[in-house]
């Protein structure tokens, strides 16, 4: 069900890959920015097939005990806050 949830894109070349999650994606998008020096993006797409949901998750605090601790939108976070 989480089957290429997260789509991997370059703006600089036609690399285009699709990854079951955030992980496993990032992995791919630092391996293809340090090889090439492109500059690659992700695109999530349960979060686009959940508006409804991203609504109900306005509101999270980023802690690991706040609810809503498996939003998509938290992994983005966290995931973007790394260095
Ligand atoms: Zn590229």
């Amino acid at each position: 069900m989480d089957e290429d949830s997260v789509v991997l894109e370059c703006r600089d070349c036609a690399f285009r890959e699709s990854f079951a999650n955030l992980g496993s994606a990032r992995v791919a998008l630092n391996d293809h920015e340090s090889k090439t020096d492109h500059d690659a993006d992700w695109q999530i797409k349960r979060v686009a097939a959940g508006v409804e949901r991203a609504g109900a998750d306005a509101g999270v605090c980023g802690e690991p005990d706040c609810a809503n601790s498996d939003s998509p939108l938290l992994d983005w976070r966290r995931l973007d806050g790394e260095p």
